[in-house]
């Protein structure tokens, strides 16, 4: 569907491919950016025009990882280690209707919209799933106007990475959520939701196959996954590395590391993308260089976890290209990708002496566009290049903590929250303006959304005793 020509005029314009911001005019027909023109240049006959004098212009941020089941999970668990988070998890996110998996991603669109996030990867859901759940998700990006890649999350073997030191107890299997499916059934299922979905909305919505974590998954299901992701030209993305002991059941179970367990089955390629990816060595980091394989950096999830903190300023100086994510609101407990911009460039600073090695500004807006749209593999998202997909997101420079104006690209990485966003546009259509959302009512959804947590835990309980008791076994 076309959606009607838009000039925004005179916007102060910032993004990671300058360092330095100037005032233009940008125009927008048939959901991409046509020109960045000279301010006062642009034509505006038969366009919408929008005043960018008091706005900051830049792309819309990429949430390259996050999940959309746990959008309603905020605030559910604290002091919680990786196994006895995803314990827990399994307790909150087993068994929901697709009416409730599709308003869990509704609130998310509605936090990422509003936030400044114009596009995500969903690492979507946790345990089986079926043809319908995945309907109601694509079904809640189709309807908010959010670009997304739903990324199925799959496995075929066992979760042995939270598995409890002293062993299961008897009656384990029968309550386990995390039972797999038989694997050729997993890889019809993912084939026909690609099939029916990707490139939903224009393009605007894709489907690609996502191990949830490879040493979860036999070698057959990731060759699958490569067959997969060749025959429809789709992205792989995964968690990677988060704990240490997954680097390490690694090794024991391949006699080499997971990374180059991955590039000797063909996965190690530029289509790519792994969470967290923290428990790598400098062999692995090179290794991923010459690939073109992008890590999704997690620093507010791995401090949370306590899993670890990721070497991303290694990998850039590498080479490599490190995409920014959330993680899912249960680990977060946000969806904020200023927040995640900001402590993923001061994260890396305590324990590198050579300030000349400290990630900068300019390299955290290239983290959280370009690179995610390099991981969701969307020719130019992520830039302002004629061309890219119009994905733009204005802040109100009059709001306070846009004054005094110093130095704009700074500012945005360093003071800025999506508290200022003014105007969201994804695919050339207006989804955000004067703060409001304006593509869509968010009301009945939030206000249908309030009980979910309440009505699941009660719905779920037997399963949460389950986790009690599981989250007492591990860590
Ligand atoms: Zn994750």
């Amino acid at each position: 569907m076309t959606s009607p020509k838009i000039v925004i005029k005179d916007a102060l314009v910032v993004s990671a491919q300058s360092a330095e911001p100037r005032r233009s005019d940008v125009v927008v027909e048939n959901g991409r950016i046509s020109a960045v023109v000279a301010t006062g240049t642009a034509d505006t006959k038969m366009a919408k025009t929008i005043d960018g004098r008091d706005r900051l212009l830049m792309p819309g941020f990429v949430n390259a990882h996050t999940h959309s089941p746990t959008n309603v999970l905020k605030g559910t668990g604290d002091l919680l280690s990786h196994p006895a988070f995803m314990w827990r998890n399994q307790a909150d996110t087993a068994g929901r209707t697709p009416d409730e998996i599709r308003l869990s991603a509704l609130l998310g669109c509605i936090e990422h919209l509003l936030g400044g996030t114009t596009a995500i990867i969903d690492h979507f859901p946790e345990q089986g799933f079926t043809e319908g759940d995945v309907a109601a998700v694509v079904d809640a990006y189709r309807m908010t106007g959010l670009r997304a890649m739903v990324a199925l999350r799959i496995f075929d073997e066992a979760y042995t990475d939270i598995e409890p030191p002293g062993g299961y107890p008897p009656d384990f299997a029968a309550g386990n959520p995390l039972s797999p499916a038989p694997l050729a059934d997993t890889i019809a299922l993912v084939e026909t939701c690609i099939v029916r979905h990707d490139h939903s909305a224009d393009g605007r919505i894709r489907i690609c196959p996502a191990p949830s974590n490879p040493m979860r998954c036999s070698d057959d299901l990731l060759s699958e996954v490569v067959r997969i992701a060749g025959i429809h030209d789709t992205p792989v993305h995964m968690h990677l590395l988060e704990t240490a002991i997954q680097g390490t059941i690694a090794r024991k179970r391949y006699g080499r590391s997971m990374v180059q367990h991955l590039d000797k089955l063909g996965l190690l390629t530029d289509r790519l993308s792994t969470a967290h990816t923290i428990w790598l060595d400098d062999d692995d980091i090179a290794l991923f260089a010459e690939r073109g394989s992008i890590p999704v950096h997690n620093p507010e999830s791995n401090l949370k976890l306590g899993t670890g903190i990721s070497p991303i300023a290694k990998m850039l100086r590498a080479g490599v290209t490190v995409a920014l994510g959330t993680d899912g609101a249960s680990t977060n407990d946000n969806l904020d990708m200023h927040e995640v911009m900001r402590l993923a460039l001061m994260l890396q600073r305590p324990s590198e002496p050579n300030r000349n090695h400290w990630p900068k500004a300019i390299d955290a807006i290239r983290m959280a566009t370009i690179a995610g749209g390099k991981a969701m593999r969307c020719a130019g998202l992520g830039t302002l290049e004629p061309g890219a997909p119009a994905d733009l997101v204005l802040h109100d420079l009059r709001a306070p903590s846009w004054i005094p104006l110093n130095d704009p690209l700074t500012q945005l990485v360093f003071s800025a929250s999506g508290a200022t966003v003014d105007t969201v546009i994804v695919d050339g259509k207006v989804i955000v303006e004067g703060k409001r959302m304006v593509a869509f009512d968010m009301e009945p959804i939030l206000s249908e959304v309030r009980g979910l947590v309440r009505h699941q835990r009660d719905r779920n309980r037997d399963l949460h005793a389950w986790a009690a008791r599981m989250e007492k076994l591990v860590p």
